[in-house]
């Protein structure tokens, strides 16, 4: 598209299909409505809802990326991956995602447990009753205890219930990060770390992580992710150049009623950066 005109990239965003609560059409009209010019739908562990908003994207006028946030675990620690533009037939990364979807199941299995023991009922039940046919998230389960009424909002629950420490939370062994970064790239697609400012790591990790995403292929890193304030922006930004990382832009949105993480409200990416879609056939 010719440069003179600003489009709007929303390159990280989920539908009913994993935690959030529209489906991938519903998705699509919203972002439309919203001014986005490019979506991602980046369910995680599912690839499940592209072939919809693609659908949804053709009638709308939009385009629509297909990607996926991949939970991956690097040095004992949980990393989401995001990978953009893949194709959505290749095999190798239809089998690995249901791998990791096979390790949600158990994982729901195990929470479910521990959570009745602290004298919470119906919890597999009531957590199916929200995931659907996705596959379970811990949103899923926070959401069905705000409904019993175990916590006031979703982000209590994850607090009190389910985060490292707490007697709701089980640590998983997802794949690694290297294997999935090359289902990524054997798919045709970019490998981005999401939000690297959750995870809570000094610089020194930091870049040991990003050097490690590099050595296996990965090529960008997101800058403004969800509700990042300007100086997370500027860090991120400067740590995708001292890297020499691409930079990405995406909203995460989940659901309407989290208003700060709007579909197409994130801020625009510094000036300084290269964006993961400079260059790309589908900018
Ligand atoms: P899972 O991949 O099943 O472990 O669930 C992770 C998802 O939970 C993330 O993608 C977020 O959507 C959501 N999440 C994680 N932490 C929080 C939090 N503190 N408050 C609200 N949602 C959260
Ligand atoms: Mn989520
Ligand atoms: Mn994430
Ligand atoms: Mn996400």
């Amino acid at each position: 598209s010719p440069a003179f005109i600003l489009m709007l990239y929303d390159l990280h965003s989920h539908s009913n299909c994993s935690d959030g609560t529209l489906t991938p059409a519903q998705l699509v009209t919203r972002a439309k409505q919203k001014g986005v010019d490019v979506l991602a739908l980046t369910d995680h562990d599912t690839l499940a809802g592209i072939e919809q908003a693609q659908t949804a994207a053709k009638e709308q006028g939009i385009s629509l990326l297909p990607g996926v946030e991949i939970s991956v675990t690097w040095r004992e620690r949980l990393i989401h991956i995001v990978g953009l533009n893949i194709d959505i037939h290749n095999q190798q990364l239809i089998a690995g995602l249901e791998y990791n979807r096979s390790l949600r199941d158990k994982r729901a299995i195990k929470m479910a447990e521990k959570l009745e023991k602290k004298g919470i009922h119906g919890v597999l039940e009531g957590v199916k009753r929200y995931a659907g046919d996705a596959a379970i998230t811990r949103t899923h389960f926070a959401r069905f205890l705000v409904e019993q009424g175990h916590a006031k909002n979703i982000d209590e629950v994850f607090r009190k219930f389910i985060v490292s420490g707490k007697p709701g939370f089980v640590k998983m062994q997802w794949i690694d990060m290297q294997t999935a970064i090359k289902w990524i790239v054997d798919a045709g697609g970019v490998a981005v770390i999401a939000h690297p400012g959750r995870y809570k790591m000094t610089r020194a990790w930091l870049g040991r992580l990003f050097n490690d995403f590099i050595a296996a292929g990965g090529k960008a890193i997101e800058v403004n992710f969800s509700s990042s304030s300007k100086d997370e922006i500027s860090k991120f930004a400067q740590l995708a150049n001292d890297y020499q990382l691409l930079a990405s832009s995406g909203s995460d949105f989940h659901d309407p009623q989290t208003n700060w993480l709007e579909l197409g409200m994130h801020k625009s990416l510094p000036q300084t950066v290269t964006p993961v879609w400079e260059g790309q056939s589908w900018a």
